[in-house]
């Protein structure tokens, strides 16, 4: 009768190890986010965009973005608000770490290093891109954007302005 106690309890410890490596790398197959401009949660008007669904959603009034990553069309993602871009969230499975996020826009520096290497960030492709031009635009200008060979970007140009416009995801970075 004896015998079977040290299998029973290696069995309850090792039962207890695995409970204890599961919850200290909780995945979920929900990725949860908050958007942040500045330090500022946002509360209104933020949007999710799915580039390889055509497909927003508002991000609802308790403020928490829930991405449900089990549709691998759902993977892709990025986050915006009155224009400006989060970076983009690719995912290679269903799992997230079990934590809400704090995704900052305008993402600045996220979007430098596609500017420099000239690859659209959605779809890693460079052939899409157009530049975006700030200045008053002359009439060669105006040829130019007729035949989408570049993009009219107005007359003011921030630090946080676009370069580049994908022409296949419709998306300015
Ligand atoms: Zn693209």
């Amino acid at each position: 009768m004896t015998s079977h106690k040290p299998f029973l309890i290696k069995t309850i410890t090792l039962a207890i190890a695995i409970c204890c490596f599961k919850l200290t790398i909780a995945q979920s197959d929900k990725f949860r986010a908050i958007i942040v401009v500045e330090d500022s949660i946002i509360a209104h008007g933020s949007h999710v965009i799915f580039p390889l669904l055509k497909d927003t959603i508002k991000i609802g009034d308790n403020n928490i973005a829930i991405i449900d990553l089990s549709n691998p069309k759902n993977r892709l993602f990025y986050f915006t608000w009155t224009g400006w871009n989060s970076k983009i969230f690719r995912f290679d499975s269903d799992s997230a770490s079990d934590e809400i996020r704090k995704v900052k826009v305008p993402d600045t520096s996220f979007y430098r290093q596609f500017q420099q290497k000239n690859i659209c960030p959605v779809c890693l492709k460079s052939r899409f891109l157009i530049p975006i031009v700030y200045s008053f635009p002359t009439e060669k200008m105006f040829n130019k954007a007729k035949r989408n060979k570049l993009r009219l970007g107005g007359c003011i140009i921030y630090c946080y302005s676009a370069k580049f416009y994908c022409k296949k995801d419709n998306f300015e970075f």
